[in-house]
């Protein structure tokens, strides 16, 4: 019988000693496995995933390990479970846990920083200087579940309390497992950045980050809102998430655009999420002097970048890993108050026996495929319920 001690449950939600788990073998290769169900410590609670979105993290994950790190190294053939998107019900607490109840919806944000080191010390939870140790004899309390420890592409996960994000019943499932995504183009923007109402924004690169980056960033009340991109069919759903202007790379010069559209000053903050190979370049020089690039991308090459560009024009840079400051308790706020409709970007739901099919549908982006989910309960295998 499932117990640990000091381990709350409930008749409610009776919860089974083993589950089905995706597991990573070699590169590229998943296998549906089953593992013990996870057994909460102290500040921690058991949560039933009802539902995990796909992100391009996971693919990278998946066919070439990083940014994961599981005992000091590749993901491969370790028994790790991805996944890292995912909300769910509480079924579990941990000893002394009272912040939560069993049967609360729940969303998660991934990292949950040591609480010792000086970055944790100072919030940065996000940068924790204990990343990754956490296995053997080494338990530095640090958890970044789906690159650290074990991930949402099966039925229970472990999550330390402050990773948890209530969220209301009137949000879908589908919908709270994209708070995170928003809440990591807050952080960019608010905690990392210093973003104030009417301050111009552009955002390059329309994948889920960039696409939620125009929503918080309108919603913040940045004016104007720029998306760039090579997709119309993603541009326009950046216009109906709230862009001001969009602008297909393909067809103009995008600086002289930015510049056009900002008076030829350009604008106060880039949030680059596209990876193009000369996507800093391009930021640097449609930010305005003193204005601010925010890194979202992780590109495969090594870029080449006008640093004497930076230097001369007060330019700042940053690379922005991850949610941060609880960022995703405020985007929540503003996806609970309807301030921007986060399910544009949901395009399909997969169950979750059907995840091999759904990361190709993601991959590929079949079908015009953006966020993909899957869910272990409630929809049938093999079947496409698309939106
Ligand atoms: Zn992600
Ligand atoms: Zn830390």
């Amino acid at each position: 019988m499932y117990a640990g001690p000091g381990v709350k449950t409930s008749k409610d939600f009776p919860i089974p000693d083993t589950m089905k788990a995706w597991v990573l073998g070699n590169p590229g290769e998943l296998k549906l496995a089953q593992k013990p169900v996870p057994v909460p410590k102290r500040a921690e609670v058991l949560v039933r995933i009802d539902a995990v979105a796909i992100c391009a993290t996971d693919l990278e994950i998946i066919d070439h390990g990083s940014p994961a790190l599981i005992q000091g190294g590749k993901p491969f053939n370790k028994n790790f479970t991805p996944g890292h998107e995912y909300m769910g019900t509480v079924v579990a607490l941990g000893p002394g846990v009272d912040e939560y109840k069993i049967g609360q919806r729940v969303t998660v944000e991934i990292h949950a920083g040591c609480g010792q080191c000086k970055r944790c010390r100072e919030g940065m939870y996000t940068s924790c200087h204990n990343y990754g140790l956490n296995y053997g004899d080494v338990d530095k309390g640090h958890r970044a579940n789906g690159f650290t420890t074990d991930g949402g592409f099966c039925e229970y996960q472990v999550n330390n309390i402050n990773t948890l994000v209530a969220i209301p019943d009137t949000m879908s499932d589908e919908e709270a497992t994209l708070v995170v995504t928003a809440g990591t183009a807050m952080y960019g923007l608010t905690e990392l950045g210093g973003l104030v109402a009417g301050e111009s924004v552009v955002v390059t690169g329309p994948g889920p980050i960039g696409l939620l980056g125009v929503a918080v960033a309108k919603a913040m009340g940045a004016q104007p809102v720029i998306l760039t991109g090579t997709r119309d069919n993603r541009l326009k759903i950046g216009r109906e998430l709230g862009a001001d202007h969009v602008i297909n790379v393909r067809n103009e010069n995008v600086v002289e655009a930015v510049k056009r559209l900002n008076a030829g000053k350009g604008v106060d903050y880039v949030v680059e999420c596209s990876g193009a190979p000369n996507a800093v370049n391009e930021a640097i020089y449609m930010v305005n002097r003193g204005g601010k690039v925010c890194l979202a991308a992780f590109p495969h090459a090594e870029t080449p970048v006008d640093v004497a560009h930076i230097v001369r024009n007060n330019i700042y840079l940053y690379g922005i890993r991850g949610e941060g400051k609880s960022a995703t308790h405020r985007a929540e706020a503003f996806m609970s108050q309807k301030r921007f409709d986060a399910t544009k970007i949901h395009t399909h739901t997969f169950a979750l026996d059907d995840l091999p099919t759904a990361i190709r549908y993601a991959k590929e982006r079949i079908d015009d495929a953006i966020k993909v989910v899957v869910k272990a309960r409630g929809v049938a295998a093999h079947q496409v319920a698309a939106e």
